[in-house]
């Protein structure tokens, strides 16, 4: 049987499908729920709630089960909810829930158990079908009280749990800020290359037998006039999503070939390696593009290192190892990035052409006394090693880790412990003075047990 809250609306007020208000009576329905929480000092939760996949599953089992699925969610909505409460649909697959309580952390607290409960298999048509939902929560009078900010916040907050693959997020302060700033990056992003406002810094991974550096990570550096310096690990993940990381890519090798060739013309001699995203290895004319710039710039292909992340191969494992295989064809080295946190199996690990292994810092840090992390590291190293593969860490900030790796065999390191990543000419004079036999101590309380030979780090 209907609920009086699907059946009473007058059929322009509601939703053929599912019985529940549309949207614009969801605006109203908030409005009007708005006064009487001002009125009588209580307490609104604004749930925006969204099914995950829903368009895939719309497109493999045809629109009769995903309106089934509607159905249902309406259904558990409805009887979740009391009599004071609403439910809406606001699109196709989008509800607006408004919880009506008597105060923020109860209505908050009913907001989250209402969105577990949904969390069940569906029955469509004698098939049992997983349900995901996602939800963004708003609170009166916490996160605002007028409707349009209310809505605006919950829907934030959706999309912050939609990113966060977790199944709900409440607004934060900040929140409107952060996206703004998210915004004007896209913005700025279109005219970092053209606008000169990129550079590239260059870190050395240190050879742990010869204490020699032959290899550096070109690292991106954005400086906007009115943003100001951005990290990467903020602009990248935008260009990604907004399909601006290919440019910066193409930018990054053009520089790094043009970079070490101008090393090689004042005597240093010293690789470098560039960061890819999984998107620069669906690109088909990107080998023929690389073989283009070390043609120009007489580079040797092995010179060249591409990092790729762990985390970038498993998203579309098959169409990164064809990407990966024609990149390797070059001749160019191949290094997996940021290794332990992106959960790749064995048998894929066997079968990619990849050359060197680096140790995700994140396992590095702090790595000096025997127990579990030393021992983890310690089969990384192993297992790097029984795959022909060369094997960086990364993030090594203090002498005991540099020592501890040493110890396992691991080849080379790179992190503040060395160096912090430099500037081009900075870096060509730290290369030109180890190798010319001196000394260099860049960064406070590096010793000679970092850069010199071991024999003269213990006595
Ligand atoms: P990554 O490739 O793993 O690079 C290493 C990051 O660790 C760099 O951060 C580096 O500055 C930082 N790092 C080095 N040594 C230490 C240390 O001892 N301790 C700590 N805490 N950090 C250390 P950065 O430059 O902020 O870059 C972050 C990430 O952004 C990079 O991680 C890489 O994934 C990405 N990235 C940087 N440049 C590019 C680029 O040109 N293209 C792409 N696609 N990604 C890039
Ligand atoms: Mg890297
Ligand atoms: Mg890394």
């Amino acid at each position: 049987m209907r609920d009086a809250r699907q059946s009473r609306l007058h059929p322009a007020q509601h939703d053929a499908l599912t019985g529940l208000a549309h949207r614009g009576c969801g605006h109203a329905r908030l409005e009007a729920a708005l006064a009487r929480a001002r009125a009588d000092r209580s307490a609104l939760a604004l749930v925006m709630l969204d099914i995950e996949r829903f368009h895939a599953l719309n497109a493999a089992l045809g629109h009769a089960a995903g309106d089934g699925v509607l159905q249902e969610v309406a259904r558990r909505l409805v009887r979740e909810t009391g009599p004071r409460d609403t439910v809406a649909r606001f699109g196709s697959d989008e509800f607006f829930i408004l919880l009506a309580r008597l105060d923020s952390a109860t209505a908050l607290a009913d907001a989250d158990r209402l969105v577990a409960r949904l969390t069940r298999e569906v029955d469509v048509g004698g098939l049992r079908i997983p349900l995901r939902v996602r939800a963004g929560v708003a609170l009166h009078p916490d996160h605002g009280s007028d409707a349009v900010a209310l809505l605006r916040r919950a829907d934030l907050a959706l999309r912050q749990a939609k990113e966060g693959h977790s199944r709900l997020a409440v607004y934060e302060s900040g929140h409107e800020e952060r996206q703004l700033r998210r915004l004007g990056i896209v913005h700025a992003l279109r005219d970092a290359v053209t606008g000169g406002q990129l550079a590239l810094e260059y870190q050395p991974k240190l050879e742990l037998r010869s204490r020699t550096i032959e290899q550096t990570e070109a690292l991106l550096r954005w400086r906007h006039p009115a943003l100001g310096a951005t990290a990467p690990d903020e602009f990248i993940p935008l260009a990604e999503q907004t399909g601006q990381i290919e440019p910066l890519t193409r930018w990054v090798l053009g520089q790094v070939l043009q970079q070490m060739r101008a090393w090689r013309s004042c005597g240093v001699h010293v690789g470098a390696a560039v960061n890819l995203s999984a998107l620069d290895l669906s690109a088909p004319d990107l080998p023929t593009a690389i073989a283009g710039l070390l043609g120009a710039h007489g580079v040797e292909a092995h010179d060249l290192t591409l990092e790729i992340t762990e985390s970038a191969l498993m998203h579309q494992p098959d169409v990164a190892r064809a990407g990966l295989e024609s990149l390797h064809a070059l001749g160019v080295r191949l290094a997996l990035d940021d290794f332990g946190v992106g959960f790749s199996s064995l048998s894929r690990l066997r079968r990619l052409p990849v050359d060197e292994l680096k140790i995700d810092r994140s396992f590095v840090s702090g790595l000096c006394v025997e127990g579990r992390q030393l021992r983890l590291v310690r089969s990384i190293v192993d297992l790097g090693h029984g795959l022909g593969l060369r094997v960086v860490a990364e993030g090594v900030e203090e002498i005991d880790a540099l020592r501890v790796l040493e110890d396992m065999g691991c080849d080379a390191v790179q992190g503040y412990l060395v160096s912090l990543p430099l500037a081009p000419d900075e870096l060509a004079r730290m290369c030109r003075a180890r190798h010319g036999g001196r000394r260099t101590v860049l960064r406070a309380g590096a010793s000679s047990a970092v850069l010199g030979s071991r024999a003269a780090a213990r006595p």
